[in-house]
């Protein structure tokens, strides 16, 4: 550290310098975050100082939190669902593990994961000590339930669905996962972190929640298609009572217990995620789904005038490609088979994708 302080005006011009390096989310068609909404940035600032960790002192944002968890829960179909807010889809999908590893004491647990899973899997696995099973794909990068069922036996603590996968927007048939977690006798985990915020509020909602009655837990993000500041994520459960096991005794806070992953959690965020769905309301989310639904086929379609055929048509906002040419100042990833990946955030409107299909009639002209 300095020995003396910097002064103010010096100091913010540093911090523009560094924030001017940083890319505009204008050009960025890779991730799956995006502007916050405007009501999302005035809640954040409102709660700055708010810490979730110790409620009994901010019990207004502990009960907005409890808000959030009620909203979600009831656009999953159980109103009456447990949750607590996350950081994020890692954090969710971490505490998901955690629970069902309680629920079934075994000496060697594993998990079944879908190839299409997201790398925080990986990451609970290595922390719990879990063997992770990979259930491959069928042609259309949804998993092959056949497959996942081979690879289930009596150490298996949960099986994870997946509702809008990272890479190529797919949706698991967690009906048929349902089904299985019952016959199977296995927890069911729905990591929805992305199609949580999606699937909802499509035309025709493909069924992945509550509702389905193996399912046990999901993960749900609104710091990405919910619009919310980062961090905001969700885990939702079944049943309240699930998160008593992880539960640790708290003896100097407000409360005296905790079975949350962190301790200190901001609630800014969290005011943040609530306060863009009451803003929206499910008819204001279905027109920005619908918007960016459109959009993700109007890509599709030009992509495909310019000789980039759709690896698959999508379930959810993200469009895939195969394409060796990407088209130059646009900032886009690829999938781990290789496939240039955009995903259709709400930042990337209607303008934005006729001027990536403008550049790319430059590059493949
Ligand atoms: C983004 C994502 C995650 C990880 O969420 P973080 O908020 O980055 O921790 C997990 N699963 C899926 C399907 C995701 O899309």
């Amino acid at each position: 550290m300095r020995e003396v302080g910097c002064p103010e005006e010096d100091l913010f011009s540093f911090l523009s310098s560094k924030r001017r390096e940083d890319l505009g989310y204008r050009n960025i068609l890779s991730s799956m975050c995006t502007s916050p909404h405007p009501v999302a940035a005035r809640a954040h600032a409102m709660f700055l100082e708010t810490n979730l960790g110790d409620p009994g002192l901010f019990p207004g944002t502990a009960a907005l939190e409890g808000l959030l968890v009620e909203r979600l829960g009831a656009l999953m179909h159980h109103p009456g669902a447990g949750g607590y807010a996350t950081s994020g889809g890692t954090e969710s999908n971490i505490q998901a593990f955690r629970i069902a590893k309680k629920l079934k004491p075994v000496q060697f647990p594993n998990v079944v994961v879908p190839a299409s899973a997201h790398f925080s899997f990986q990451k609970a696995c290595d922390i719990l000590g879990i063997e992770m099973r990979t259930a491959s794909l069928d042609a259309d990068f949804r998993i092959d339930a056949e497959a996942l069922d081979g690879l289930v036996d009596r150490n298996t603590v949960c099986l994870v669905g997946i509702v809008g996968t990272t890479e190529y927007g797919m949706v698991d048939p967690v009906a048929r996962l349902s089904d299985l977690a019952e016959e199977r006798d296995v927890f069911l985990h729905i990591d929805a972190a992305f199609g949580g915020m999606v699937v909802p509020f499509l035309d025709r909602p493909i069924p992945f929640d509550f509702r389905l009655s193996g399912v046990d837990s999901i993960s749900v993000d609104p710091h990405k298609m919910g619009m919310s500041t980062i961090p905001a994520g969700c885990l939702l459960v079944r049943d309240p009572d699930y998160f008593s096991s992880l539960n640790v005794e708290t003896p100097y806070l407000t409360v005296k217990r905790e079975c949350t992953l962190a301790g200190t959690r901001p609630g800014a965020s969290v005011a943040a995620a609530f306060a863009v769905l009451e803003y929206l309301g499910m008819d204001g989310m279905r027109a920005v789904v619908a918007g960016c639904m459109e959009n993700t086929r109007r890509l599709i379609e030009g992509m495909e005038t310019f000789g980039c055929p759709r690896a698959v048509t999508p379930d959810v906002n993200v469009a895939t490609f195969s394409c060796d040419r990407p088209p130059a100042g646009w900032r886009v990833s690829r999938t781990r088979a290789g496939h240039m990946r955009i995903v259709c955030m709400p930042h990337v409107t209607r303008d934005v994708i006729e001027a990536v299909l403008n550049d790319m009639s430059d590059t493949h002209a």
